[in-house]
């Protein structure tokens, strides 16, 4: 049986998995460095809490991704206790399963994501609208506009995801919003016991 390695169990590692398992007769062998799965969109529990290190939403413009989301975590079929606690009107799919019932159920949430910066709350993603315009002020808004302005007559290379996001926002922008992300990203066990804070950033 012809085999395919994948290396890293987070969601595009198990889904390239479960496609390979799913659509053809190639055998996938996930490995993964550390040990646990799901890489920074899983769960961690810390001191008894549950703390979502990234991803915590499930959110795509791509039918086929819906699609297959809903494939492995049904949509809602009956309100959830929150949904009921607080009087929420809920879109239902019929005979879909019971959140009282099972864990194995897709919650449908209205989002709102915030970045709390300056004191000021800067939608996310961030883009720039009039509202970030007015929550930067004016010396905040005349190094954005500068650093934007540099990003758009010498674009950096893209080898990386930061190239990508300086090239679009600017350095200031990027270092105020992304950078920090980032330092998820590389790592993100030390930065959720050492650094609760930025998570206080983010609404
Ligand atoms: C703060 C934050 C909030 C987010 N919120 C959302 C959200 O609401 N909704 C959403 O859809 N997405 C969200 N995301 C993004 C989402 O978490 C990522 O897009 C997703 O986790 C990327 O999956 P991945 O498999 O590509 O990479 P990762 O999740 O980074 O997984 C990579 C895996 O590969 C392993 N690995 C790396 N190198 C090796 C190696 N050499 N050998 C073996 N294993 C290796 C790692 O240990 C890890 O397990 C968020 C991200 C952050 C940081």
């Amino acid at each position: 049986m012809p085999q395919a390695i994948i290396i890293g169990a987070g969601p595009a590692g198990l889904t390239a998995a479960y496609a390979l398992l799913k659509q053809t007769d190639i055998h996938p062998i996930v490995l993964e460095q550390e040990d646990f799965v799901g890489g920074i969109a899983r769960t961690m529990i810390h001191h008894g809490c549950h703390i979502d290190v990234g991803g915590h939403r499930f959110f795509s413009k791509d039918p086929r991704v819906m699609a297959l989301w809903k494939e492995l975590l049904p949509v809602q079929g009956a309100p959830s206790l929150d949904d009921r606690r607080l009087h929420r009107d809920c879109e239902l799919q019929q005979g879909g399963p019971d959140p009282a019932q099972t864990d194995r159920v897709m919650l449908l949430r209205t989002r709102l994501s915030r970045i709390r910066y300056l004191h000021h709350f800067f939608a996310y993603p961030v883009s720039l609208s009039a509202e970030t315009i007015r929550n930067l002020g004016f010396v905040q808004l005349f190094k954005v506009g500068i650093s934007y302005l540099c990003a758009c007559l010498r674009p950096r290379k893209e080898k990386s995801l930061e190239d990508f996001m300086v090239n679009r926002f600017g350095e200031e922008l990027y270092r105020m919003f992304f950078r920090d992300l980032y330092h998820i990203r590389n790592n993100p066990a030390q930065f959720v016991l050492a650094n609760f804070d930025l998570f206080s950033r983010f609404c």
